[in-house]
């Protein structure tokens, strides 16, 4: 275990139990971190905090305990456990997807853990937490008792300080797809090479919505990944829903999707396009959408990028709103933690001066309830959905 000493003063953010500890905070480090452990101590060498230590990173330590307690298996069990009534509480009927561990939002910073039917997938975002990967392992196994669970190590290159790398526990690879439900919907996850840990989870109540609104309606969903939007809109009753991604293997599973659920799979629903291009010729033709979703992937990931972002969501939501029919709907998100709720909104607004049509928000909708959000640490809630109704 390293010992990470505070400069003086530096004591606040670990007072309120903020999770991340910035490398600029440290006076000191002494002993040995190869375990991943890390105590944190004050100036005056009281000890405050205890937590996975990430040397390369910014975030040189991400803080789990501030109590004396050492991070073990008991401890993991313990916050799997409580992470596994939450999910009893608030999911659906219905649905074997979902989140079971949300990183800093069940008090296990650098850890999520995904849960498709009898398989998990355990991802390890920081290098702290990677060396704690049996222990975890073993939690999650004891937990959530699943077939299977793969370890994914998926943070960015700045937490981890190593390439992504991806190992498989138990029985036989998992290379095909894994099925699920969500909602009565079936699903496949790509645990092995899709995006995320093979699904996009945090949109479900998204698609739950969209089904509600969607009967005798034609949908448009842009960044469609494995097409879940146009799939949940065919279950509400649409008459249309088509897809456009860059991504062949996305599109792939898209059309397995629909027809998992009972539904034909016309070749001219799925797009393989840019949705830039795609959506200007759109424009230009003058095509018409009951709704449209808007669901691109984080334009900003870090600070420097905001104005960039900002500029790419506002050109996609201009282009986006001019296809929008009266009457119509455009659910439009971002996925970028680093855009708040009140810039996006702001960004939306000016994309619709631009697009010379008049919108009103109708709901505000992100994450589900299997993606808590600590209060101690607001940064984890990233993903923003606003449903834009065209009311003439
Ligand atoms: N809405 C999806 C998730 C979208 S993730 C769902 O609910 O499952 C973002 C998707 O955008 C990815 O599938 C990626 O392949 C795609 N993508 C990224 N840039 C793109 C671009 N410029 N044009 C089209 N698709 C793009």
């Amino acid at each position: 275990m390293i010992r990470l000493g505070l400069k003086p003063g530096r004591e606040a953010s670990v007072a309120r139990r903020h999770p991340w500890l910035f490398s600029g905070a440290l006076a000191s480090r002494e002993g040995d971190g190869s375990d991943g452990h890390a105590k944190i101590v004050d100036s005056r060498g009281r000890v405050l905090a205890h937590g996975s230590y990430s040397p390369e990173s910014q975030i040189v330590a991400r803080l789990w305990t501030f109590d004396g307690r050492i991070p073990d298996t008991t401890l993991f069990r313990e916050r799997c456990e409580a992470a596994r009534r939450l999910r009893e509480a608030v999911l659906p009927a219905e649905t074997t997807g979902f989140r079971a561990v949300n990183s800093e939002g069940d008090l296990c910073p650098g850890v999520l853990v995904d849960v498709y039917g009898d398989v998990a997938v355990l991802d390890l975002l920081t290098a702290g937490t990677e060396k704690w990967e049996a222990d975890l392992t073993q939690a999650a196994r004891e937990i959530f008792s699943p077939r299977e669970i793969l370890v994914r190590r998926s943070g960015s290159e700045r937490d981890r300080g190593s390439v992504p790398q991806f190992t498989i526990h138990n029985s036989q690879p998992t290379n095909p797809p894994v099925p699920f439900t969500e909602n009565g919907l079936k699903f496949l996850a790509d645990v092995s090479s899709g995006q995320k840990t093979g699904f996009f989870l945090d949109q479900r109540d998204n698609r739950a919505r969209l089904r509600a609104l969607a009967s005798g309606r034609t949908v448009l969903n842009l960044f469609s990944y494995s097409g879940g939007f146009s799939v949940a809109a065919l279950a509400g009753g649409a008459v249309r829903a088509m897809d456009v991604d860059t991504s062949e293997a996305a599109l792939a599973l898209g059309r397995e999707h629909r027809r998992a659920n009972g539904f034909p799979v016309t070749e001219g629903d799925f797009v393989r396009a840019d949705v830039f291009d795609d959506l200007r010729a759109r424009v230009e033709a003058g095509e018409s959408w009951d709704m449209v979703v808007c669901d691109p992937p984080a334009f900003a990931r870090k600070r420097a990028d905001v104005t960039r972002a900002a500029r790419g969501y506002k050109d996609i939501n201009r282009l986006a709103m001019r296809l929008v029919s009266p009457g119509g709907w455009l659910l439009t998100c971002s996925c970028s933690g680093l855009v708040s709720w009140d810039l996006f909104g702001k960004i939306v607004f000016s994309a619709s001066l631009e697009a010379g049509r008049s919108f009103t928000i109708a709901a505000r909708q992100g994450a589900g309830a299997d993606h808590p959000v600590s209060l101690e640490c607001p940064e984890g809630e990233y993903l923003k959905g606003l449903w834009l109704s065209r009311l003439t």
